[in-house]
């Protein structure tokens, strides 16, 4: 069945949310609520979301608005009728019997619910009726997370369903995974489980928020905000609704029980308004003295809020079982928190589902983790974990697991989708390198190579893999939130500590020589981002032969706010797009004075569709709504580019001296104006000399070697300055820019 036209009900937090996504896919939505005054403002806040849930601002002609009192024939038109109102049975009863009178013959109709099962909402239907209903499970923010839970009941249309799943895949980018009507379905019953054990074992074992967050999160391979920072993002108040509903839900013996009992300091911040970001604070607060912001954490035994203590395990790299062996509280803390999070998504199997693959695959979508637990399980090692566990009476997957001992238990990833999926392959393909910054996979006749650092931030050993990885046809993808980053300034920064700026040449070199190996290399070069493509990130996208985009990407150079500019061939390569348009053909100086600004302001695009006009990316790369489908797009670019010839080098013609006084001028208006201060102005003049093509005239042909040297020269005059050092310090240590 073809979805030409959608109906959402309910237009906060999800019905907006599903509503901005289904307009990104160019599927006419209407999204009705009470009345009409409460839906526009929903589209208004859709218009002006941050980060914005809709890939470019002209999709939002495709939201129409109304209410459910003189609207309601819109249902009549709709092949999907999504109900996203409150999570009250009675109220949405109601609107399914409406629905059921108006809607066309087959339409199909879904509730967001995150805790009625699907047997009490389709109690009033008629089994005709069942046949086209069922749960459509989507995940706050909708545009970025990638889970979507389908729950059928007894009755539902298979084939209908399948359909459905095709359409959230393809249409909207979703991971459709289809469950079984149980509390919380996957994502939910074990991320909050996972998220209460790391709570009460955290108030247990007397550490503190800071120590359990810097455990619960980037060691484990789990988000920094990690257990007390998510509390406080999704609403305190919200989760003690969530979990009273998984109490009432859940029989009496759940494991869940346990962990979901209130906590009286929990109660008393709720009363207290510390519901979280969206409140006064939470469990951490910004308070402000002799007008500074200070970042508070709670101490959890005397509810007294201290400044909060920076936690670094420097464990940059998932190694769980390194980390549950560590000889301290923080190795205690953590095997008893991995240990409990397997013991009970395992002893789950098969009630909530028969594919234990599909509840680790919920965890990676809907939480963001780099593994769920059975993942957990394979990387502590079966028989390590064994010697370890204690008691698993009743749980059949650990009795049978405990029994073969195998470590080859896991199989296939990704089962949920018929897609040819990287997470898949790679359990097939042969590793054929690996350094503490990247891994090297051949699949078939060609390379792959995955970033592994935080955030994907590229260092010598990255340029050094890449380099090595074009010894054959090479997609460049990861699994991870970031495809880049840009360059590890942690890095960077050791080396100007100790004054050596010769090491810091050294790398830049290389970067920039692995950057032109990638774009001449006799082989095709694809790049496939998804999230974080910024400065270095980006350089190495863009002197990649082919683009195959997600549509949720920020990308962009932005050296400058670092006090840097872009020294991989980022000035060269944006210049010589801006000098192929038919305005540069016009004008000598447009091209430079384009790239200038969009250098100079740090422009970023959030979405492919943004970056084109910016010439980030151009018409002809690749934009996929659905991540996983990056890996075949990609795979598909490299069959089809047997014969592969490699581009051309570019040529430049500038007129140096000329453009550089133009962008002099417009450099002295902005000081003048104090929108930029002394160091602004020194960036600015360093990008200008480069961008003008420096000592040059119109009439003398630059190559890209000469621009590799200008980038090289300016960069390297910046990070000798106080001023730059001091923005990057102050950037790494806040995420925020120093004006200076
Ligand atoms: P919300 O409170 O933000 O929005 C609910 C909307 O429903 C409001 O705009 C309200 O005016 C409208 N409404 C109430 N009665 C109505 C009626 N009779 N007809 C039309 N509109 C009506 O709620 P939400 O967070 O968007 O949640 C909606 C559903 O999604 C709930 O079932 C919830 O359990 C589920 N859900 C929420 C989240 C989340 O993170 N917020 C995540 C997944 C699922």
């Amino acid at each position: 069945m073809k979805i030409n036209q959608v109906v959402v009900i309910g237009s906060g937090t999800m019905g907006s949310g599903i509503a901005a996504q289904l307009c990104n896919a160019n599927i006419p939505v209407t999204l009705l609520d009470l009345k009409t005054e409460i839906s526009e403002q929903a589209r208004e806040k859709i218009y002006k979301s941050r980060p914005p849930l809709l890939i470019d601002k002209s999709k939002i002609k495709n939201i129409n608005i109304g209410n459910i009192n003189d609207d309601f024939d819109t249902v009549k038109n709709a092949d999907w009728i999504v109900e996203a109102v409150v999570e009250r049975i009675d109220i949405k009863h109601n609107i399914y019997e409406k629905i059921f009178k108006n809607r066309k013959s087959g339409a199909i109709v879904s509730s967001n619910t995150s805790s009625i099962p699907i047997k009490v909402l389709s109690e009033k239907l008629t089994n005709d009726e069942k046949k086209d209903f069922c749960i459509t499970h989507f995940f706050n923010p909708v545009r970025y997370m990638g889970l979507l839970e389908i729950v059928k009941n007894e009755n539902t249309d298979l084939e209908k369903i399948n359909s459905l799943k095709i359409f959230c895949e393809q249409d909207l980018g979703k991971g459709a995974i289809i469950c079984n009507d149980t509390p919380g379905f996957l994502g939910n019953r074990v991320g909050v489980y996972a998220m209460q054990v790391a709570m009460t074992e955290a108030f247990k074992m007397k550490l503190s928020i800071e120590e359990a967050d810097a455990v619960f999160g980037r060691p484990m391979g789990i988000p920094k905000t990690g257990v007390f920072g998510l509390y406080d993002l999704i609403g305190i108040d919200l989760m003690a609704d969530v979990l009273k509903s998984f109490i009432k839900e859940l029989p009496k013996h759940d494991e869940f029980q346990i962990v979901a009992k209130e906590i009286p300091l929990v109660t008393k911040l709720i009363e207290t308004g510390y519901t979280g970001r969206k409140g006064k604070g939470g469990f951490y607060r910004m308070n402000k003295e002799n007008n500074q912001k200070i970042l508070e954490a709670i101490n959890l035994e005397t509810g007294e809020y201290l400044p909060s203590k920076k936690i670094d395990l420097r464990i940059d790299t998932v190694d769980l079982d390194t980390l549950i062996n560590k000889d301290d509280k923080y190795g205690e803390y953590a095997w008893s928190v991995i240990s409990k999070i397997i013991k009970y998504a395992s002893s789950l199997v098969p009630e909530i589902t028969d594919k234990f693959n599909d509840i680790d695959e919920a965890m990676r979508l809907g939480f963001n983790w780099t593994m769920g637990p059975f993942e957990m399980l394979k990387s502590i090692g079966v028989k390590n974990f064994f010697k370890r566990i204690d008691n698993f009476k009743n749980n059949k997957f650990l009795e049978n697991l405990s029994k073969s001992l195998d470590e080859n238990f896991y199989g296939q990833r990704q089962l949920y989708t018929e897609i040819e999926t990287l997470g898949k392959i790679k359990t097939t393909a042969t590793n054929v390198d690996k350094n503490k910054s990247a891994e090297i996979y051949r699949f078939r006749d060609f390379n792959i190579i995955e970033f592994t650092t935080k955030a994907c931030a590229l260092d010598y050993d990255s340029m050094d893999a890449l380099k090595k990885a074009t010894d054959k046809p090479l997609i460049i993808i990861n699994e991870s939130m970031q495809f880049s980053a840009g360059v590890n300034l942690t890095y960077t920064m050791n080396f100007a500590d100790k004054g050596d700026f010769k090491s810091i040449e050294k790398f830049i070199k290389y970067f920039q020589e692995t950057c032109k190996h990638l774009k001449y290399s006799k082989y095709p070069v694809v790049s496939a981002p998804s999230g974080l493509t910024l400065g270095g990130g980006f350089e190495v996208l863009v002197q990649s032969n082919f683009v195959v985009s997600h549509t949720n990407i920020v990308i962009g150079l932005v050296e400058t706010i670092v006090g840097l500019i872009p020294a991989g061939g980022g000035c060269k390569e944006m210049l010589w797009r801006w000098s192929q348009t038919e305005n540069a053909k016009q004008d000598q100086d447009y091209a430079a004075l384009k790239v200038f600004d969009i250098i100079g302001y740090a422009k970023t695009a959030t979405s492919p569709i943004e970056a084109e006009p910016l010439k980030y990316l151009r018409p002809g790369d690749k934009k996929i709504m659905n991540r996983n489908s990056l890996f075949s797009v990609s795979k598909k670019i490299i069959e089809e580019n047997n014969n592969f010839i490699p581009p051309t080098e570019c040529f430049f013609n500038l007129s140096g001296k000329s453009v550089k006084d133009k962008m002099i001028k417009i450099l002295e208006k902005l000081y003048n104006e104090k929108v930029i201060l002394d160091h602004g102005m020194e960036v600015g003049k360093e990008l200008a000399n480069v961008l003008s093509g420096g000592n040059t005239t119109i009439d003398k042909t630059l190559s890209e070697d000469d621009f590799f040297k200008l980038e090289l020269d300016a960069f390297m005059r910046l990070i000798e300055t106080k001023k730059t050092q001091e923005r990057i310090k102050f950037t790494l240590a806040t995420g925020k820019p120093l004006v200076n």
